[in-house]
């Protein structure tokens, strides 16, 4: 079961462009396509099908719910990645203050939920990799593709591999025609066959 997660929604719209297009939409269709292209080979459900907002507890939830395999968390671009012509895989970052023991025993188990993420980092790092190797392949060469660490909150409380993908070039192409977003859900397709062992 891969669980696809459309970022923002609702009141909540994301980035938005001047042209028109606006992340919470944006992703939203490409999640719908990837689940799609995924559905030839195996399940996958969307965190949401519709314009509503959802926490990023509640994204993680429907995640463990449903037991996921892997997590991906669609995203249309940062303030901090501006460039159009680019796609960044995060992972979370280690909680490393956690690590050190300098908290330790002030979080008890009510909070132990949020450190669900830890557990997978291996497996998490495998999947971006997969992705990168994946989108340099289907993307044409001036994308330039990268592989992150960041504190991601909405990757924090999965029970599952997870990354985040910022796909510069999604919001700037609100339309059907742009040749290069189109190959996007073979692409995550392709790496997803191949963590799943299913190529
Ligand atoms: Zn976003």
């Amino acid at each position: 079961m891969v669980v696809v997660d459309p970022g923002h929604g609702g009141a909540d719209g994301g980035l938005a462009d001047p042209r028109g297009g606006i992340e919470k939409t944006a992703v939203l269709r490409l999640a719908k396509e990837l689940a799609g292209t995924l559905g030839d080979d195996f399940n996958s459900i969307l965190t949401r099908d519709d314009d509503y907002g959802l926490s990023p507890g509640q994204r993680a939830g429907i995640a463990n719910q449903a037991r996921a395999e892997a997590f991906i968390s669609l995203h249309a671009g940062t303030c901090k990645y501006p460039n159009r012509n680019s796609i960044t895989i995060f992972v979370r970052k280690n909680d490393a203050w956690r690590q050190s023991g300098f908290c330790r025993g002030i979080y008890a188990d009510a909070a132990a939920w949020i450190y669900n993420q830890a557990a997978y980092q291996e497996a998490s790092r495998r999947l971006a990799r997969l992705l990168a190797s994946s989108f340099a392949r289907f993307m044409p060469a001036d994308v330039k593709v990268s592989v992150r660490q960041a504190p991601i909150l909405v990757l924090r409380g999965v029970r599952a591999p997870a990354v985040l993908v910022e796909i510069g070039m999604l919001l700037s192409s609100p339309g059907e025609g742009e040749p290069t977003a189109r190959r996007l859900p073979e692409a995550f397709a392709e790496a997803l066959k191949r963590f799943l062992g299913k190529d």
